[in-house]
């Protein structure tokens, strides 16, 4: 079937281009992609892509849109898994072996038409977006549920919490904790004052019940267990950079102090539909992390720019 189609086009480190694609595809269509948002790792891709992804290639894994068959507005999760390992079964499909992401392994969100391989067509897993949300909100489906996804692994409501990170997922973790543990002292730890200045609640402490590191500097994990208090909980949200400076980690700290360490990857569908609901029902407000709105013509500029420091989530949308 043909349909044209507009994308975003990587091809290697630092180029990107906008392609008006008429061949026929043999791919099977199933969104026209209303809006996807920007990610960092999408930036990080763009000049250094992994060795893992599949070049050339449509970056973007943040999208919604409308479902061709029953035009259903949908944010989809953004991978696809095997379906039959022991982790898909046990509700873990985002660690499943066999997953291929959008934007990584797939073709992703950066183009008008999202299409898949016949063989995977009824594997993606779409989300419907409760209404009054609009295109760029429901964007912040999975960046905010791989914060859900994170912060559940916390059982126990913390009385005290230090957020290494003051970008994006640092944010929306904070209004997280906020919204479920409003008793919940947060201090906001970012090396850059203009982002520290934006959280209204910002309580310096010496020892907290919990780390949430949401940074990529090594030096954060191990300023992060200094103050960690006994029995306490570090969430590895983040993954470090690998030619900062290595870790260090007191082990004997940990081991002695019953301290808690947990990694924490992506995100599950269902953390993308209490994301939505998040923000649809119960008024958890993201729309002022959107802080610019463009279209897909301007994303090879996008891209290369690096984000200052008071932006938070780009949207590339295509419509209203
Ligand atoms: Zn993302
Ligand atoms: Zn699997």
């Amino acid at each position: 079937m043909t349909i044209p189609n507009t994308k975003i086009l990587l091809s290697g480190p630092g180029r990107a281009k906008l392609v008006h694609d008429k061949t026929a595809s043999k791919l099977i269509p199933l969104l026209d992609i209303a809006a996807c948002g920007i990610c960092a790792t999408d930036r990080k891709g763009f000049w250094a892509p992994p060795g893992s992804m599949r070049l050339p290639l449509v970056p973007g894994h943040e999208f919604c849109g409308t479902l061709l068959t029953t035009g259903k507005r949908v944010v989809i999760w953004p991978a696809i898994s095997c379906g039959q390992c022991s982790l898909c079964h046990q509700g873990q499909a985002n660690l499943c072996e066999e997953i291929q992401l959008f934007g990584l392994h797939l073709d992703g969100g950066y183009q008008h038409h999202f299409s898949l391989p016949s063989a995977l067509a009824d594997k993606a897993i779409f989300i419907e977006i409760p209404p009054g949300l609009n295109w760029q909100q429901a964007c912040m489906a999975e960046p905010f549920g791989c914060v859900i996804h994170s912060l559940a692994m916390i059982t126990q409501p913390p009385e005290s919490v230090c957020i290494y990170g003051a970008g994006l997922m640092g944010t929306l973790a904070a209004r997280l904790i906020e919204h479920q543990w409003p008793q919940c002292q947060i201090e906001v730890r970012d090396p850059d004052p203009a982002r520290q200045k934006l959280f209204v609640q910002n309580h310096p402490q010496n020892q907290v019940e919990l780390v949430f590191l949401a940074c990529s500097d090594p030096a954060a994990v191990s300023d992060g267990l200094a103050h960690l208090k006994p029995g306490g909980h570090m969430l590895l949200f983040s993954g470090l950079n690998r030619d900062d400076n290595p870790l260090h980690l007191d082990y004997n700290r940990i081991h002695r102090l019953e301290q808690t360490l947990h990694g924490s990857y992506g995100c599950l569908p269902a953390d993308m539909e209490r994301a939505l609901d998040l923000m649809a029902k119960e008024s958890v407000v993201v729309d002022d992390l959107i802080t610019k709105v463009i279209n897909l013509e301007q994303v090879p500029e996008a891209l290369k720019k690096p984000a200052s420091s008071s932006e938070f989530k780009t949207i590339i949308r295509n419509r209203n």
